[in-house]
């Protein structure tokens, strides 16, 4: 069959902030990146524009891919019904979500793609050429980081991302050796740390021209104890960068490597997002071992970073078996007195494929909701130690008050202080850009509540 172009389309509910889109799709960029230069690709965003109107003029040569998370599932949904219904004959729905839950899109999708795909992918397009498509393409290895799907300069020239976006994105290792029992990254990348070579990394920050981004990277930090050789030398090659500043996940244990975070900081790492998880000790069962509760830790890996020049955003789950609301007054006292810069809270969420979802599915507590309440602001599932109601009110309480204007510019006029005066301008926009994210985000999901729109004001709900 002629092929008239490759359309990845990613599904979004973020919207944009001031006209640009929040971070660019990155998976999908590497994805179009091993289409054939002969072949035309197009990447459409639906964080930065309605997709309706395009998605009718698909014809069917055109070779569509949907990515999707789990609570976007429904949306995209919704349009591969409006690209078949415009005569569209191949609709590739691959991610996260499909990965973990294949069957769930089996009736609507033509072809399912799952794993990482970066080898499945570029024998999908063939096969649509030769007329020989199967219907599940499976990626089984985990692709060594080498050489895997490096981003063309016809893509960079294509997305536009300086302009269009907020945060490019960037991957330096993938996977993550620990084992909490509601993570769906280490089912979808793997519980082997693997590393992208370093002249890859500098050549592609290089020919993308960015100053900032934000690493994908499960748990960037762990690498600072598996691989230290890896990280020093990374650091150093990042460090003669013209970069502004860049920010990574990690767990405190990070904190023990100062030497590692002097590097970090003069390689112009601006900020580590912290997933503390819980302040109950009792929770650490499905925290694989990363995170004990221990508060007086907590400080203390807090402060060894922050003297390192390195602003740390506190990362929290709420619903596990232990918590009540109590643990959410516990964490806002903790969350007050720690000097952290900023501070995310999210509900605990059973995603499919973990053996969070699997505990709960046999103890008979899994709500039934749709996907588009797996956002990490909704309650899902029946918590064990309190009530649906109970939790809900907890959650939003500490929301509003962590997001409230006065508690945020307290917190950000504190992680500006932390810079020289002559810094301080260039660190405006980050000491604050982080809780205002995620005061918006939970705003927005709550605001959409019950209505239930996409970012431009389409019902997400099949049949309303
Ligand atoms: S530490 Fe983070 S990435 Fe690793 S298993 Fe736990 S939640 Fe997943």
């Amino acid at each position: 069959m002629d092929i008239r172009r490759v359309v990845l389309i990613h599904p979004g509910r973020e919207g944009r902030i001031l006209g640009r889109g929040t971070g660019a799709p990155y998976t999908l960029m590497r994805l179009a990146a091993l289409v054939p230069a002969e072949i035309p690709v197009e990447i459409w965003d639906e964080n930065l524009e309605c997709l309706d109107g395009r998605l009718q003029q698909l014809g069917p040569n055109d070779l569509v891919g949907i990515t999707s998370k789990t609570l976007a599932i429904e949306s995209a949904e919704r349009m591969a019904g409006i690209a078949h219904r415009a005569g569209v004959r191949t609709v590739v729905v691959g991610g996260a979500h499909v990965t973990l839950a294949s069957e769930d899109v089996a009736g609507w999708a033509d072809v399912v793609v799952t794993g990482e795909a970066y080898h499945t992918w570029p024998q999908l397009i063939q096969d649509f050429i030769h007329d020989r498509l199967q219907p599940r393409y499976h990626d089984s290895t985990w692709a060594d980081l080498a050489g895997v799907a490096p981003i063309t300069d016809r893509v960079i020239r294509m997305m536009d991302e300086n302009r269009r976006y907020w945060t490019p994105m960037m991957e330096i290792t993938r996977g993550c050796p620990r084992n909490c029992s509601f993570c769906t990254a280490i089912r979808v990348s793997g519980q082997r740390m693997r590393l992208r070579p370093i002249d890859e990394v500098v050549d592609e920050i290089g020919r993308r021209g960015i100053k900032r981004f934000f690493l994908t990277d499960d748990n960037f930090g762990l690498a600072f104890r598996t691989d230290p050789a890896y990280i020093e030398a990374l650091l150093k090659a990042l460090a003669p960068l013209p970069l502004r500043s860049w920010t990574a996940q990690a767990e405190m244990m990070v904190s023990q490597y100062p030497d590692l975070l002097r590097l970090a900081k003069l390689a112009h790492l601006d900020k580590l997002f912290l997933g503390f998880e819980s302040v109950n000790p009792a929770n650490r069962r499905e925290l694989g071992g990363k995170s004990k509760g221990q508060i007086a830790q907590y400080r203390e890996a807090i402060k060894a970073i922050q003297a390192q020049g390195i602003g740390v955003v506190g990362l929290f789950v709420f619903g596990f078996d232990h918590d009540t609301p109590q643990t959410l007054v516990d964490t806002w006292e903790f969350v007050r007195e720690s000097g952290l810069d900023s501070v995310s809270m999210t509900v605990l969420t059973p995603y499919p494929g973990t053996p969070f979802r699997d505990q709960l599915v046999s103890e008979n507590r899994l709500l039934d909701r749709a996907w588009r309440y797996y956002d990490t602001a909704h309650v899902t599932f029946q918590p064990k130690s309190m009530t649906v109601a109970e939790l809900e009110r907890a959650y939003d309480w500490f929301c509003r008050t962590a997001y409230s204007p006065a508690q945020m510019a307290l917190r950000g006029a504190r992680a500006l202080g932390r810079h020289t005066p002559t810094n301080m301008p260039s660190k405006l926009f980050s000491s604050f850009s982080t809780d205002y994210g995620y005061r918006r985000t939970y705003a927005w999901r709550h605001a959409a509540d019950g209505r239930l729109l996409n970012a431009w004001g389409g019902d997400l709900r099949l049949n309303p």
